[in-house]
C-alpha cells in the first residue's frame, strides 16, 4: 500500500444485489410458476433469456442464453413476457429503502446497487447490521430476497455478494481481503469479462495470486489502461468511489427479430414494446426526453440511425409514438431485411425541474 492509501479514511460499502430479480418477480406475482424452472424472455428463434429462476439454473440455464440453447438444457422450460414497468417499479421501491440508509447510492442496473454506508443516516456503526436490515425491508416490502456483500471496497463487496446467495450475506475484512482475492478463480473477478478472461488463462493466470504475482509493468503491458485496476484488486485494493445519482445520458431498448421485417406495420408493432419500455423507465425516473433515436440493422447487420430533437421534452407517450413514425416512415421500402429495431431517448433532464421552472420565474 502506498502512503496516500493507508491514510485514506477505510470505506464500507455495502452491494445489494437481488436475487434472479426478473424470474423472481414473476413468480411472486404467478404462484403458479413458483417452484418451477421459469426464463424471463422470448422463446423466439433469436431470443435471448434476460433472467432465469433458480429452479431453470440447475438446468444450467443462465441470463444472455440464447432461448433454442435454454430450451435445449431444460425441455421444461417456461418462458415469460417481461413486465419492464412491473420491475421498474419494484427498483424504485428498493432505491427508496436505501435511500433512508445513505444518499451514496449507485446503481449498477434495476437490481443492482453500491452503498457508501461509512457515514449513513442511521448512525449505525456495523455495515453487516445494515445489510441485514435492508435486506429485511426489502423482502417486508416487496417480497422478494436480496444478497448483499459487505467490505471495505467496491470490487470485494462486490464479489461478496456472491458468496451467500440466494437470502444471504457476507462480509470481506481488511484483513481477510487479501486471501479472498487470492483463492478466487479470475473468471469470477468484477471487470474480467470472458475474452478478457481467456487471456489471463492464456498467460497462465488462473487465479488471484497468479495475477499477484504478476508485475504491474507485465498487467499495463498486456492489458492497458485495466493493468493498473488488476494490479490493485489482486492486492485486495481498489479506490473507486460509489458515486452516486449518476446521471443517464440515454435510455434504449433494442429488439432483434425472429425474422427479417421488410414492411412498416410489423415494424411498428415491434417498436411498441421497446417504446413503452424506455418511456416506463423515463416515467417511473420523472426523466424528460427530448431527442429520439431509431436503430435500424439490416440482415447484413450494416446500420443506420435516425435522429430527432424536439424544443421541450415529450410530454406523453403519444408523442414519442408520434416522433417514431416520422423516423421510421421514410426508410420504407427498405433496402434489405429489417433485423433488429431499436429506440433510445436521449437529452435526458429531470421532469420536475422542467415543471417548477416555470413558476419559478412567475415568483420572480
Ligand atoms: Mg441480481
Amino acid at each position: 500500500m502506498t502512503g496516500e492509501e493507508s491514510s485514506r479514511r477505510p470505506r464500507k460499502i455495502v452491494h445489494v444485489d437481488m436475487d434472479a430479480f426478473y424470474a423472481s418477480v414473476e413468480q411472486r406475482d404467478n404462484p403458479e410458476l413458483r417452484g418451477l424452472p421459469v426464463a424471463v424472455g422470448s422463446p423466439a428463434a433469436r431470443g435471448v433469456v434476460a433472467a432465469a429462476s433458480y429452479e431453470a439454473r440447475r438446468f444450467g440455464v443462465h441470463s444472455a442464453m440464447p432461448s433454442v440453447t435454454a430450451q435445449r438444457k431444460c425441455p421444461d422450460l417456461i418462458f415469460v413476457k417481461p413486465r419492464f414497468d412491473v420491475y421498474k417499479a419494484v427498483s424504485l421501491q428498493i432505491r427508496a429503502i436505501f435511500a433512508e440508509y445513505t444518499p451514496m447510492i449507485e446503481p449498477l442496473s434495476l437490481d443492482e446497487a453500491y452503498l457508501d454506508v461509512t457515514e449513513n443516516l442511521k448512525g449505525m456503526e456495523i455495515a453487516t447490521e445494515i445489510a441485514a436490515e435492508i435486506r429485511a425491508r426489502i423482502k417486508a416490502t416487496t417480497g422478494l430476497t436480496a444478497s448483499a456483500g459487505i467490505s471495505y471496497n467496491k470490487f470485494l463487496a462486490k464479489m461478496a455478494s456472491d458468496q451467500n446467495k440466494p437470502d444471504g450475506q457476507f462480509v470481506i475484512t481488511p484483513k481477510n481481503g487479501p486471501a479472498f482475492v487470492e483463492r478466487l478463480p479470475i473468471k469470477k473477478f468484477h471487470g474480467v469479462g470472458p475474452a478478457t478472461a481467456e487471456k489471463m488463462h492464456r498467460l497462465g493466470i488462473e487465479t488471484g495470486a497468479d495475477l499477484k504475482e504478476r508485475t504491474l509493468d507485465f498487467l499495463v503491458e498486456h492489458f492497458g489502461k485495466s493493468g493498473p485496476y488488476f494490479y490493485g484488486i489482486a492486492r485486495g485494493i481498489d479506490n473507486r468511489l460509489v458515486k452516486p445519482d449518476r446521471v443517464r445520458k440515454s435510455v434504449g431498448a433494442e429488439d432483434t427479430f425472429s425474422q427479417d421485417i421488410h414492411s412498416f406495420e410489423p415494424a411498428r408493432e415491434g417498436l411498441q414494446p421497446l417504446i413503452e419500455k424506455v418511456w416506463g423507465y423515463c416515467e417511473a425516473n420523472e426523466i424528460g426526453a427530448k431527442t429520439v433515436t431509431l436503430k435500424v440493422k439490416y440482415a447484413d447487420f450494416s446500420q443506420i440511425t435516425r435522429s430527432k430533437t424536439v424544443p421541450a421534452p415529450l410530454p406523453t407517450i403519444t408523442d414519442l409514438e408520434e416522433v417514431v413514425d416520422l423516423l421510421l416512415a421514410p426508410i420504407f421500402p427498405p433496402r434489405k431485411g429489417i433485423r433488429l429495431l431499436g429506440v433510445t431517448l436521449s437529452s435526458l433532464e429531470e421532469r420536475r425541474a422542467s415543471r417548477t421552472a416555470p413558476q419559478l420565474r412567475l415568483a420572480l
